[in-house]
């Protein structure tokens, strides 16, 4: 069997449906964020993939590594909030494991699965944050484990990234019973009950926009 390979296309085209992503889903992110936040995760994502829109036809060309990283600066530079600066670091780091490849290569599935893993890392340290907190690790942390998990237990690519999904999923559900303890969420207490998290929802869609362009 051949290995599976994420092509730099594929890396491409995830940056060009997240843009997608952020405009679809603007007012749902925003609705979640107006019942335990401050009701701007939605608009913050809006702007932040705006600008990277602007610059997409030329970055594509950039490895991507250097791709990532500018979409990272790009949310770092124009959005506030937290998710802003979580987010920016994600994708400035997101590439580091591959950062000696060219401007066309793309990834091994393995190497995917560490970029995912630094960008995660990159989240926790920076939002000094982990799981059960009501934050968007509640998603990440169980799908970038399950991920590994099942791919290193025999699982192929693609149904590894399935069953990551599923695992992010899980755990946005979870933040419904979790009281937050980082993010605007803490001052509500015991009244953010009930709700899901609005960052641990955007993150389970993007996990799915990395998943949905896989080839199969
Ligand atoms: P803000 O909270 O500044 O208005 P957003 O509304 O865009 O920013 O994003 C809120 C989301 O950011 C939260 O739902 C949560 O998932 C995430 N978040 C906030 N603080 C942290 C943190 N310290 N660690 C991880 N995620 C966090
Ligand atoms: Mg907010």
């Amino acid at each position: 069997m051949s290995e599976y390979i994420l092509s730099k296309e594929y890396f491409v085209q995830v940056i060009r449906d997240l843009i997608v992503l952020a405009e679809n889903r603007k007012d749902y992110f925003t609705e979640l964020d107006s019942a335990i936040g401050d009701g701007d995760h939605g608009m913050n994502l809006s702007i932040g993939f705006r600008e990277v829109d602007k610059h997409i036809e030329e970055w594509k060309e950039l490895s991507v590594k250097d791709l990532y990283k500018n979409v990272g600066t790009a949310l770092l530079d124009k959005v506030g909030g937290s998710s802003g600066p979580l987010y920016g670091s994600f994708f400035m780091k997101f590439g580091l494991p591959i950062k000696k490849k060219g401007s066309e290569e793309g990834a091994t599935f393995s190497e995917f699965i560490e970029m995912m893993e630094t960008g995660v890392a990159i989240i926790k340290k920076r939002g000094k944050s982990t799981t059960g907190e009501k934050t968007m690790l509640d998603t990440f942390v169980p799908a970038v484990e399950t991920l590994r998990a099942e791919y290193e237990g025999g699982t192929s690519a693609k149904e590894a990234m399935a069953k990551a999904v599923e695992a992010g999923k899980e755990g946005l559900e979870s933040t419904r019973n979790i009281v937050a303890t980082k993010g605007r969420a803490m001052r509500l207490g015991e009244r953010a009950i009930g709700h899901l998290d609005p960052g641990a929802a955007s993150a389970a869609e993007i996990l799915e926009v990395f998943y949905n362009d896989m080839p199969d």
